[in-house]
């Protein structure tokens, strides 16, 4: 039984953050060594808790950037930075290695908030999910396509309810499943409710986010940037929801849709660049 608890650990842990499992089993190894009848379940409990910590701070920060760097792929910084305009929308996202990219990417993000920051000063580009640090086919789930450092999701950009601007803010607390219903007079991307898909609505959880409006100039201006500059930086597709395109007025070949069964793409925004294989599937996928 516990064998068993140790593997579903082991696999969660991999699949959430990739070096999750090797802490935890470098944390196993040790404390069957120090393995001592004297010592609590309390004791050992702790003593597993805090090296387990330790390991996997150590992984993150001083093994897993250059390793991943080997690989292509480097860390998007999570730190403030006065000279940067654009940050992680939570930490969780740094904390579990879920912000790997290749050098391409970071450079189109870069350029990204620098204009809009430009544009709209005092504005802090958000991210969230990007990949994990090493193997192209490995998904950070739940997003199947981000498996290859070339994938990125961007946080809207919000207003309170008076119209002004609120720096570093989303509207769910790590920037996903805040859904920008259609309106009235926009069509519904999906007519009709699917099985067996992706397409969480999260009815729910709507009511409990804050009165946070999408800031339409912002969030326009970024897809504008995104469609006329964004191939000079590798730039291969955007998605966002069609209704959410007809609002902000935006069109462009490079905009996708993701279709009824994938993740919906009215809380954030997706965006990738080229590869070294280019395939069909690649351009379509969210
Ligand atoms: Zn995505």
């Amino acid at each position: 039984m516990r064998v068993i608890g140790l593997l579903v650990a082991f696999l969660v842990l991999t699949a959430l953050t990739q070096i999750g499992g090797i802490a935890l089993v470098v944390t196993w190894f040790a404390l069957r060594l120090l393995r001592s009848r004297h010592m609590s379940p309390v004791w050992r409990t702790t003593i597993a808790g805090t090296l387990f910590i330790v390991l996997y701070g150590v992984l993150t920060v001083f093994i897993v950037p250059p390793l991943a760097a080997r690989d292509g792929r480097i860390a998007l910084p999570c730190l403030a930075d006065r000279g940067r305009h654009y940050t992680a929308a939570n930490p969780i996202f740094c904390l579990l290695n879920r912000n790997y990219v290749v050098p391409q990417l970071a450079e189109l993000l870069n350029a990204l908030s620098r204009d809009v920051a430009t544009t709209f000063p005092g504005t802090t580009t958000l991210f969230l999910d990007a990949n994990l640090p090493f193997w192209d086919g490995f998904p950070l789930l739940p997003h199947l396509s981000h498996k290859d450092g070339r994938k990125l999701d961007l946080a809207f950009y919000y207003q309170n309810s008076d119209g002004d601007y609120l720096p570093g803010a989303t509207k769910s607390p790590i920037g996903y499943w805040a859904f920008e219903q259609p309106k009235p007079d926009e069509p519904p991307s999906c007519p009709a409710k699917n099985l067996l898909t992706l397409r969480w609505d999260m009815v729910w959880l709507q009511p409990l986010w804050p009165d946070f409006r999408l800031d339409e100039a912002r969030t326009q201006h970024a897809l504008v940037w995104l469609f006329h500059n964004g191939r000079e930086h590798g730039l291969q597709r955007v998605f966002v929801e069609p209704h959410l395109a007809h609002r902000l007025d935006v069109e462009s070949p490079d905009l996708g849709f993701q279709g009824c069964r994938a993740a919906r793409h009215d809380d954030h925004i997706h965006i990738q660049v080229v590869g070294r294989n280019l395939t069909t599937s690649a351009h379509n996928s969210p």
